[in-house]
């Protein structure tokens, strides 16, 4: 288990995305990052992840920034910009591709709902894979056709190079216990099946980005909301097979409406600009947040 890193290197991250305005859920997962840096003394950083370039514009980055300085938050400078080190990603989906554990995936979206399956460990559908992987004469037709193809990860591949490591992947989890200390959370990668790590479009994804920065960015704690606790179980798998240190995670839990229904960006929840345009003060908004 991990238990290296010490309160002295405390480093956590806040790591938006562009793609819309930041409602009480960010703030939330800010205040939450922000907060554990500082009791510890430690470091907070924030980095943008605006990989995908159609749904990220820099006009909410700016309003992310102002969001944040208004919510009384600082940060170290420089921010991480995700857009700048597409060449890193690029080296990491190489060296995986070296590794064997990636394959060419052809299927179109409508295909590859047709094969889901349902996960072992996971509530939902996901693709697990081809039964037998293309032969060479096929994907080199499909590839002089200019078919376009993803990248994805293959967990059987994956699985054979880390042999009995495999069964050790995991992850310390702070929100949970265990006779008092943190909980050891074995991973199960195979939640979310053979994820996508690249498309043409986007030569990276949200998995490989974030395992390649948390890594170069030194995090030590990861703080982040339970949505993205499947997506933890694949970056445990990356950073074994990567030789990357996995950090400590915490996630927390999910800011609600009035409904009980999750806030996110696309149902035009609550924003920070409206509760601010609507003079609300950010004690105000962390209050409703119940962060002190
Ligand atoms: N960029 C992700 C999001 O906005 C968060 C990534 C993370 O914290 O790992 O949902």
């Amino acid at each position: 288990m991990l238990h290296s890193f010490t309160m002295n290197n405390f480093t956590t991250r806040f790591a938006p995305s562009p793609s819309g305005l930041l409602h009480r859920g960010h703030a939330f997962s800010a205040l939450c990052a922000f907060e554990a840096a500082q009791k510890a003394g430690g470091r907070f950083t924030l980095r943008i992840e605006d990989i995908d370039t159609t749904r990220c514009k820099p006009a909410f980055e700016h309003a992310i920034l102002e969001d944040l300085h208004w919510l009384g938050l600082s940060w170290e400078e420089p921010v991480r910009r995700q857009s700048e080190h597409l060449a890193d990603y690029a080296k990491t989906l190489e060296q995986l591709r070296q590794m064997g554990v990636l394959y060419r995936c052809f299927l179109t979206r409508r295909e590859v709902m047709a094969d889901m399956v349902r996960a072992p460990h996971g509530a939902g559908e996901v693709y697990a894979g081809p039964d037998t992987p293309m032969s060479t004469d096929e994907e080199a037709e499909r590839l002089a056709k200019g078919d376009a193809f993803a990248w994805r990860l293959s967990l059987r591949a994956a699985q054979e190079i880390l042999g009995k490591k495999w069964h050790d992947l995991g992850f310390t989890e702070e929100t949970a216990t265990h006779n008092g200390k943190p909980a050891w959370i074995r991973a199960h990668p195979d939640q979310l099946g053979d994820v996508v790590l690249a498309r043409k479009d986007i030569a990276t994804s949200y998995h490989l980005a974030v395992t390649h920065d948390d890594a170069a960015q030194d995090i030590t704690h990861i703080i982040r909301g339970q949505d993205l606790l499947q997506s933890t179980h694949v970056h445990v798998l990356l950073q074994a097979l990567l030789n990357l240190p996995t950090p400590i995670y915490r996630h927390h839990r999910l800011i609600t409406d009035d409904t009980g229904k999750r806030l996110a960006t696309r149902d035009h929840a609550t924003t920070l600009q409206s509760l601010r345009d609507e003079g609300m003060s950010a004690e105000d908004v962390r209050k409703t947040l119940l962060v002190k």
